[in-house]
């Protein structure tokens, strides 16, 4: 009876909307139908195994164009060649009218390794329990792709009027060397040129213990590795008779001075916006602390609440963490080298000559060598007053009424920056709504899983993000 009813609705709906209209609005879409659709097509593409290394991300990508060829829209495979056997960057793009420039949505096929034995389900099984889909890649970041594929795929079958093109890109090797959006980039710029927006991961939402978003965080920015290694030389011998060459002493002394070092804190713009949009989220004095968060660093007790967060710590300043030590492997010897490593982690506006200068002022010992091991990728920072954002925040408001969208400083490095390079507005943004504790566990953990009821959820708060913008 509830059937034949809405029958009718729906026709009167139809009867009463134009041709013209309906076209551009798109035809109604079954989300339910769509969820299960979406969570058929993600099970499969967490069985294809693209476990990094080696990768593997040709089979990924195969796996991919086929289901756009079926839907009819143009899929390439390339790179393989340049990125080595099994390896592949996929390139799709559904045509609009070309009255405003692409948006492109961007996912990497490859995952992290999964340690079969800790993990209460098959990794690669693809499996469906307790109202979840379970396997590595479930959450970084292939559910991402598929919700990204989705989407475009709802829009498609929808017939909605496109004035931009999207673009769906599949890369390799993001968790290891980024070769996959270095080699794309590099080879492909045409394919980017008429692109404005880019979606990829990187955002970070904040739910509360009901499930419900708090915030949407749009990745805006990102930190930048400048990783370093330290070297003293000395002269080997035996560790019965002690000498003033032994380089170890040396080092310790240097690290001992780097590591009682406090970075100066320094809030850029996008982080000052960030504190302001959380301020309402907490109560009075920690509200008006954080609407001034320059001014607060200022006060000892505030600042000593602020940098508790160590990922608000890690946002006001650049960070060094000593993580890596080498001497002799012998008790009895003197080496002839000991080596440190660094994980630095510069603000995105921090001039990394500056960095190593100041470092080297701080160990004030020449005998101390510094060597960069990864440096740093061109600074991410995005404009907010954008199409792109606004589109986001409507498509948040009607997924959950009392949220918000603000913008947040990743600490970790992307992919971001090799697109932000060709001038793209590039903005991580995660359509799921996983609890912190869920992703800190799963994401290149163990029992890596995504709920059926956030898959829905993603596919529709995409779509409505591509339906915004146009
Ligand atoms: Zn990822």
């Amino acid at each position: 009876m509830r059937h034949s009813c809405c029958v009718v609705s729906l026709a009167l709906t139809g009867f009463l909307v134009t041709p013209l209209e309906s076209r551009a609005q798109g035809r109604p879409i079954d989300w339910p139908a769509l969820t299960r659709e979406t969570q058929q097509v993600l099970g499969d593409y967490l069985r294809v195994n693209t476990t990094n290394p080696p990768g593997n991300e040709l089979a990924g990508a195969k796996f991919l164009k086929a289901i756009l060829d079926r839907e009819g829209i143009e899929a390439v495979i390339l790179d393989t060649t340049e990125l080595g056997a099994g390896r592949a960057n996929l390139y799709a793009r559904l045509k609009g009218n070309g009255s405003k420039k692409a948006i492109a949505l961007v996912h990497h096929i490859d995952v992290v390794p999964a340690a079969a034995a800790h993990w209460s389900v098959d990794p690669a099984g693809g499996v469906v329990k307790d109202g979840y889909l379970w396997g590595r890649g479930a959450i970084d970041m292939k559910g991402q792709g598929i919700a990204h594929l989705m989407a475009m795929l709802a829009i498609k079958r929808s017939g909605l009027t496109l004035n931009r093109d999207i673009v769906y890109i599949a890369n390799a090797d993001e968790e290891l060397g980024s070769t996959g959006g270095i080699v794309f980039v590099n080879r492909h710029p045409e394919l980017l040129r008429d692109v404005e927006y880019l979606i990829t991961e990187g955002g970070d939402n904040q739910i509360d213990s009901a499930g419900r978003v708090q915030y949407f965080g749009v990745g805006v920015a990102e930190k930048r590795t400048f990783w370093q290694r330290l070297t003293v030389r000395g002269i080997p011998s035996h560790g019965s008779r002690p000498t003033r060459h032994n380089p170890v002493p040396r080092l310790v002394a240097a690290l001992n001075r780097i590591a009682n070092y406090e970075t100066p804190l320094r809030a850029t713009p996008g982080v000052r916006k960030f504190f302001r949009d959380i301020a309402r989220l907490y109560p009075e004095p920690q509200r008006a602390w954080l609407m001034d968060i320059a001014g607060a660093l200022n006060d000892p007790r505030a600042k000593e609440w602020i940098l508790s967060d160590v990922y608000w710590n890690a946002i006001l300043r650049n960070t060094i963490s000593l993580t890596g030590l080498a001497g002799s492997d012998k008790t009895n010897v003197i080496p002839p080298e000991a080596s440190a490593v660094l994980d630095i982690r510069l603000l995105p506006d921090q001039d990394e000559g500056e960095m190593l200068a100041i470092l080297k002022g701080i160990v004030g010992d020449t005998a101390v060598h510094f060597s960069t091991l990864l440096g740093p990728k061109t600074p991410l920072e995005n404009p907010v007053d954008t199409d792109l954002f606004r589109a986001i925040e409507k498509a948040s408001t009607r997924a959950e009424p009392r949220s918000f969208v603000t913008t947040r400083m990743l600490t970790a490095a992307t992919d971001r920056p090799t697109y932000r390079k060709l001038g793209i507005v590039t903005y991580g943004l995660d359509p799921f709504r996983v609890p912190a504790a869920e992703s800190q566990r799963g994401m290149h953990g163990n029992d890596e899983r995504i709920s059926l009821e956030n898959l829905g959820f993603g596919i529709r708060f995409l779509y409505d993000i591509l339906r915004n913008v146009q």
